[in-house]
């Protein structure tokens, strides 16, 4: 048994809070976060708390490497367009 003592908060848990900027140190590694999981097996908010985090990152990662660019284009060609449109109607 560890000395682990957790309020049940995970912002107030320390031993939760170092394991967590451990699990999302680089790129989340299954081996990594399972072993994070297990130590806070007695506190379900912490493991909660993990589980949200490593899910949030993962997301963030993936809308970072693939979604981004074709969405700053499509944003760029739209708002190109509106300049166009602009330029139409000042014209006319
Ligand atoms: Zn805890």
């Amino acid at each position: 048994m560890n000395n682990h003592s957790c309020p049940g908060i995970p912002e107030q848990c320390e031993h939760s809070q170092a394991l967590i900027s451990q699990v999302l140190e680089g790129i989340p590694d299954a081996s990594i976060v399972e072993a994070a999981r297990q130590e806070l097996s007695r506190c379900a908010p912490c493991v909660q708390q993990i589980d949200f985090q490593v899910r949030f990152k993962i997301a963030m990662a993936q809308r970072c490497t693939e979604q981004a660019p074709p969405s700053l284009q499509l944003r760029i060609t739209e708002a190109l367009g509106r300049v166009d449109l602009n330029v139409d109607v000042t014209d006319l």
